[in-house]
């Protein structure tokens, strides 16, 4: 399990004027062993940061970052190389990430070899087996990414994760770019690599349809805040915060994981300047002169769920 908690804030510094902001804050969130963890919010909610920190690729200013109940901060340099291992992240734009000069055997067997986990003599026969898994041909082991379609570089991306043996996978907007019908190829391919090598997914979306599809539990971000956190059912089914019920209620539910959410009325203000209170107050409408001037706690509601609005206030 890796956990993120505390008062956590990122810094990004522009080239000339340097502006601090404080990307998310008191996110605390744990993801157990086995586990598949959705976080939803709009682009500039603080869920990529949240992704970037639990990967270690960004470093937490503030708070903690645990894997296996251990500091982050605080691991020898062995201990840190299987946490770096542990956590293996897939992105949003395959191709990016995919060096267009090596070919898919050197990609995807690279880190293994470097690593120790096997010879670069058995490089071949096992990323083979790892392109056999993910649904690609061995055949196409000496290729370029160029020569492989969208999807198929997804595929190429997971391979390459998986080629570590890793026990945590962050997929960061990881199908968003892809057709829906390749979506629901790749978020199957999902599903059936977490039954086959028992893994844990933190997964990243703007899209509710594509988290409900796979996630156990769901952590709803605003503005750089956890709002809600629910089992994906009692979320979807019976949605506590505002903010999840805007986006849940508004759009007629269809076919079962089909479902095409639209984006709720009104702008998401700029993390550089959030509302006072509740950030969500000025397109709440149940927002009230308390929402305005101070900030609901995130409380559990109920065993397993969280919120935070002053609706749930007893008092
Ligand atoms: Fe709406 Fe107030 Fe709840 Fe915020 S605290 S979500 S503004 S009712
Ligand atoms: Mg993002």
């Amino acid at each position: 399990p890796v956990s993120l908690g505390g008062r956590i804030a990122n810094l990004f510094g522009g080239k000339n004027r340097p502006v601090h902001v404080h990307a998310v804050q008191d996110v605390d969130i744990t993801v157990e062993s086995g586990e598949v963890v959705g976080i939803v919010g709009e682009s500039g909610c603080g869920k990529s940061t949240v992704a970037r920190m639990l990967a270690g690729i960004s470093t937490p200013s503030g708070g903690s970052l645990r894997w296996r109940g251990k500091d982050v901060a605080e691991m020898t340099a062995k201990e840190h190389r299987a946490f770096d291992l542990g956590v293996q992240m897939i992105f949003q734009d395959p191709f990016a990430s995919l060096n267009p000069r090596m070919r898919i055997g050197d990609i995807i067997g690279e880190a293994a070899v470097k690593h120790g986990r096997i010879t670069r003599r058995e490089q071949r026969d096992y990323v083979v087996s790892l392109m056999e898994k993910v649904g690609l041909s061995g055949a196409y082991i000496d290729r370029f990414p160029h020569q492989f379609s969208g999807g198929q570089r997804q595929r190429i991306g997971i391979a390459r994760a998986l080629a570590v043996n890793p026990d945590l996978i962050i997929c960061d907007e990881s199908v968003a770019a892809l057709d829906v019908s390749i979506q629901a190829q790749v978020l199957n391919l999902f599903m059936d690599l977490r039954d086959e090598l028992d893994l844990t997914y933190l997964f990243i979306s703007h899209n509710l349809g594509v988290v409900e599809h796979i996630s156990d539990r769901v952590v709803i971000m605003y503005l750089g805040r956890v709002v809600e956190v629910a089992p994906t059912d009692a979320l979807y089914g019976d949605p506590n915060h505002p903010y999840t019920r805007l986006l849940i209620e508004q759009v007629p539910s269809l076919e079962a994981g089909k479902r095409d959410y639209a984006p709720i009325a009104g702008e998401l203000p700029s993390p550089l300047d959030p509302p006072s209170g509740c950030a969500f107050n000025p397109r709440c409408p149940w927002a009230t002169e308390r929402c305005r001037t101070e900030r609901p706690a995130l409380r559990e509601i109920a065993p397993g769920r969280l919120s935070a609005c002053h609706l749930n206030d007893p008092a």
